[in-house]
């Protein structure tokens, strides 16, 4: 048998949730966001298993976007990060990739592109974020001068939002009004919306929303879990215990040996570590599942290995299913045990972990 670690990844829980989205915004177009290899998903998977049903997908990279051609994606493909230098754009035109325009040097490297590319951009504003983009009084210009360029297209406007996950912060109203009021004379096509736009400001949905994290099941919302949203986790990291021994009261357990037994107790031994992509800085007491039921971690990860207070779980015996995150335990419950959030523990998923689709 080989290494029972694996991430099970869900179809039907992808569909799900895109029809959430579109539940949601109903009369907007829909940009799956697949940058990071699908959030750690598998990129080619989710955009074939997602084609057809989405109008766009946005990634990072210009390899992430060849990358969507080459497995049969036709859909338009946004670069969100835009472009870097001027030599990309021949693969841009060649792919029909459309960048996000968010700098000067890139209207310079598109005035003296050839007009045989007809690039379609997305010019991105800054109503906030402090990011990317151009401030919103400068857009009239901006736009002017895209408007020059022989080799522009198509030309649409984007934002993005830095606190809509905290649906009372009034800063989310103040950036989609600054967008709302800069784009709504210029009769061009507008997207704002992430996932917690769409989940929790309906005035920013517009002409295209742009979903991630709520396509793979997790909660952006601060205050409501994936399961209040109506979203069902996609990925299932999984593996199985390697090992169960009795141990004594006062065992030192793992490296450093900080985590000591507190009685004679049975101690798990699961096949996943931080080189799996299991957070290093997952605190004792994370929740895990065994054979279904939380038992708490115990003592340092491993690269390879954590270990588990199986006290509740006498019974217990090696060959059992133990599940990291997904399907009965939320990823954000174990983000918060590591300090960190949903978003990272999926992409960080690491390539020796075989991405099961289920
Ligand atoms: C990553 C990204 C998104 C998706 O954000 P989620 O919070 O995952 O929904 C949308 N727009 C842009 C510009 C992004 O970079």
């Amino acid at each position: 048998m080989s290494r029972p670690a694996r991430a099970l990844v869900d179809a039907g829980a992808l569909r799900h949730n895109l029809e959430q989205v579109r539940r949601r915004a109903p009369r907007a177009r829909i940009m799956a966001v697949v940058k990071a290899d699908g959030y750690g998903h598998g990129l080619s998977w989710v955009a074939q298993t997602l084609n057809g049903s989405v109008d766009a997908f946005g990634v990072s990279s210009v390899e992430e976007g060849i990358h969507l051609r080459e497995v049969g994606i036709a859909r338009p493909v946004c670069l969100l990060e835009g472009f870097f230098s001027a030599d990309e754009l021949p693969l841009l035109a060649k792919h029909r990739l459309e960048p996000a325009i968010h700098e000067e040097g890139q209207i310079k490297a598109l005035a003296q592109a050839s007009a045989s590319l007809k690039l379609s951009v997305w010019l991105k504003i800054d109503t906030g974020m402090h990011r990317l983009g151009f401030a919103p009084a400068k857009v009239p210009e901006i736009l002017k001068q895209l408007q020059r360029c022989a080799a522009v297209a198509d030309i649409r406007l984007m934002s993005h939002f830095a606190r809509a996950d905290i649906p009372s912060d009034p800063e989310t109203l103040t950036q989609a009004d600054g967008f709302l009021s800069c784009v709504k004379d210029l009769g061009l096509e507008s997207s704002l919306a992430n996932s917690a736009g769409i989940l929790a400001w309906p005035q920013s949905h517009l002409d295209w929303v742009r979903p991630g994290i709520m396509l793979y099941g997790a909660s952006p919302l601060t205050q409501l879990s994936a399961a209040q949203l109506d979203l069902q986790p996609v990925m299932t990291l999984q593996t199985a215990l390697i090992a169960v021994h009795t141990r004594c009261k006062g065992d030192p357990i793992g490296y450093g040996g900080d985590w000591r037994c507190p009685e004679d107790m049975p101690v798990g031994v699961a096949a996943i570590g931080y080189g799996d992509g299991y957070p290093r800085h997952a605190v004792g007491g994370t929740p895990v599942l065994v054979n279904g039921m939380r038992v708490p971690l115990i003592g340092r990860v491993s690269m390879d290995m954590i270990t588990l207070d199986l006290h509740t779980q006498p019974q217990a015996k090696v060959g059992d299913p133990v599940v990291l995150w997904g399907q009965g335990l939320p990823i954000e419950e174990v983000a918060k045990c590591a300090g960190t959030i949903s978003y990272e523990l999926m992409c960080r998923v690491t390539e020796r972990i075989p991405r099961v689709v289920i």
